[in-house]
């Protein structure tokens, strides 16, 4: 008899972003006239730059001749994109051989499947608030989960688990928090994993939005971390490609845990991947590799140096009028404290009716989440700047 997987019904009710438009929706009904200006989703909103459109365009015009055509292609990833991003790590003091970065059609799938090369009954220890991914996979999978607080006292960025614990999820820059892991608080993640035969996975997606030199972007610039964790990584953030899907997991040689040798599990997520992933789209890794040439890195820099511009806007504004605010530096993402105590929901109900903001309320990221709304730094300027005046003309705190 076919059963489903029970699991399921242990996963949170995902009402967050369904409560967020049913909530808007009903605003701007009762409200046909007002703008409504909206903070929330993180989704980006510029266009490609032109080297990249350029990048994609070749790989449509492959498609177009039997000389160039191309179908199925490797499933780890075309070996021209595996080599460029092993040169793009090295430029930043990092080697890695080609074979230890899989090509994937984003970090989202990767993030939900990485868990199951590991013992069903490992403990996962998950940062809260997080981007709900980790937890949800590890949920469905059955998994004992296990938290690590993300408050305002430890700057949201947790200590290493006391007791031991297998897979620890860590992401840096925080979605939704904006906190950023610095070097030392990465060593002691990386040193607590090598001491209990741990693996952390880590999540880099919005690495290019540090522009602070001495924090870490990879969580392969501290020594050690080749033999206790994983990457994975992105271009949907730093080159807007979250609609033309491409991003990489790194999975060292070195990684080894207790009665693994060396190559094991890069070997066994070779051995998954193959099995249950057709690769990327070939046209997308074009993509990839314009993104990864010197034009695509210039341009693609100038774009994220508008969204960080939009979220210097937030931050100065929210703060110009009391509110706490985190994040925001080197992330695109700020962190808000609900003012009088209030909760996220009634923070956000206040934002929407006041101001006509949307935001994210922060409970929906985790429980600690709770007292907090985040709002997201990838609209247009012009948006930004509407709705940062909106608040300080309207908001009444
Ligand atoms: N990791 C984090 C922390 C994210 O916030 C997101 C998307 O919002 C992703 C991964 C998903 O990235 P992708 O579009 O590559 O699937």
């Amino acid at each position: 008899m076919a059963r489903i997987n029970s699991n399921y019904k242990n996963l949170p009710k995902s009402y967050l972003f369904s409560e967020i438009a049913r909530k808007t929706k009903a605003f701007s009904e009762a409200n046909p006239d007002m703008e409504i200006l909206k903070l929330g989703i993180g989704n980006t909103t510029q266009a490609l730059v032109p080297a990249v459109i350029k990048g994609l365009m070749l790989g449509v015009e492959k498609l177009s001749s039997k000389k160039t055509y191309t179908g199925y292609g490797d499933e780890q990833g075309d070996t021209r994109l595996r080599q460029a991003l092993a040169n793009w790590y090295e430029k930043r003091g990092v080697n890695l051989e080609p074979e230890e970065i899989f090509i994937s059609d984003g970090a989202k799938s990767d993030a939900a499947n990485i868990a199951s090369i590991f013992d069903q009954n490992s403990i996962v220890a998950i940062t809260d608030p997080v981007y709900p991914v980790y937890l949800d996979s590890n949920i469905t999978s059955g998994r004992k989960i296990v938290y690590l607080e993300a408050l305002e006292e430890n700057n949201f960025i947790p200590n290493p688990p006391k007791q031991k614990k297998d897979l620890i999820f860590l992401c840096s820059p925080n979605n939704p928090t904006g906190a950023v892991m610095n070097k030392k608080q990465l060593k002691e993640f990386v040193d607590y994993a090598i001491k209990f035969n741990a693996v952390i996975i880590f999540d880099a997606a919005y690495s290019e939005y540090i522009s602070d030199k001495g924090l870490p972007r990879s969580i392969y610039e501290i020594k050690g971390a080749k033999s206790c964790a994983i990457e994975l990584q992105s271009f949907s953030k730093s080159a807007g490609f979250t609609g033309v899907r491409l991003g990489w997991t790194v999975v060292p040689k070195d990684l080894v845990i207790e009665g693994s040798k060396t190559g094991e599990i890069n070997q066994i997520w070779n051995r998954r991947q193959t099995t249950m992933f057709n690769g990327a789209s070939n046209i997308a890794q074009e993509g990839g590799l314009a993104v990864l040439s010197n034009e695509g890195q210039r341009q693609t820099a100038r774009q994220i140096k508008y969204y960080m511009e939009n979220a210097a806007i937030i931050k100065k504004g929210l703060e110009s009028i009391g509110l706490k605010v985190f994040g925001g530096e080197n992330a695109p993402y700020i962190w808000v404290k609900t003012p009088n105590k209030l909760t996220s929901w009634e923070f956000f109900d206040k934002l929407l009716n006041e101001a006509h903001v949307v935001s994210t309320p922060g409970s929906g990221f985790g429980s600690m989440g709770e007292g907090y709304i985040r709002l997201s730094a990838f609209g247009s300027a012009e948006n930004i700047k509407k709705a940062v005046e909106s608040i300080k003309r309207n908001l009444k705190i």
